[in-house]
This record gives structure tokens, sequence and C-alpha cells, in this order.
């Protein structure tokens, strides 16, 4: 088996994959990760329009975990996301603050859903913010 240490899922919107990309170089994450990369990023976990949305991100991680085994599975959630803003679970054009504020709501319930499904791995929530600042929600 190829050991990947991370499982990093994140979302696909444009505006960050930069900041986002940098943030993994700079921890030392890059070339030791597996990437997810799927609208919304968290958001088809914990509130998923039809069940087949939350079931395709499963069957990612699944794959992840099956063929690399990493040792953590990450988040990384971001402002202003439209995955989030499509229904208005979070609305859009929030301060930075408060938008970090409701992610951290649905962070807690994608940390309870990936810790049931996988007891043996460490999970991490990270929010991304327009500056480039990363915070840990969890
Ligand atoms: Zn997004």
């Amino acid at each position: 088996m190829h050991k990947a240490k991370f499982c990093i899922i994140t979302c696909m919107d444009f505006r960050f994959q930069d900041k986002i990309q940098k943030y993994i170089k700079n921890q030392g994450w890059l070339g030791s990760c597996d990437e997810i990369i799927i609208a919304g990023a968290s958001r088809d976990l914990v509130k998923p329009l039809e069940p087949f949305h939350k079931e395709s991100i499963i069957r990612q991680i699944n794959l992840s975990v099956k063929l690399h085994d990493p040792d953590e599975i990450i988040i990384i959630d971001h402002q202003d996301c439209g995955g989030y803003a499509q229904d208005q679970t979070i609305l859009s054009g929030l301060e930075t603050a408060k938008d970090q504020t409701e992610h951290k709501i649905y962070a807690k319930q994608a940390y309870e859903i990936l810790k049931k499904d996988y007891p043996d791995k460490i999970v991490s929530i990270y929010y991304i913010a327009f500056s480039g600042e990363v915070t840990k929600l969890i």
C-alpha cells in the first residue's frame, strides 16, 4: 500500500486555490496527502441536498482510506462558500468573524460524522478567509 499522511477535503472555489495550495505546501502536507476537491468542502457531509451527495463524498474518503490509509482527515472550509450559500445555509457576503462562526457549527457536525465513520483517524477542520488566514476550527 502507498501510505498517505493526510486526506484533505477542500472546496472547488477558484478564489481559494492559490491560498489553499500555498497553505498545504507551507504545512509540509504537499506530496503526502490525498486531495478531494468538491463544491462546498464539508457541505455535502453535513447538509446534503440529496442523499447521493453525501454518499459521493463518503465514497471518495473511503477510497482514500482504503487505498492510502491516511492518519488524518482534514477539511478546509472557506469564507463565502457557495456550497453553503446555494440554499442560504450560510449567507453569502458575511464578514469574516460572522462567517467563521457559522462555519464552526457545521464543522462540529462534520467532525462528528467523520469520527463516527473513522474512529481511528485524526479529524481536523480548518477555515480559510479571503485574507489567506487559516484558523483551526476543530
Ligand atoms: Zn466553497
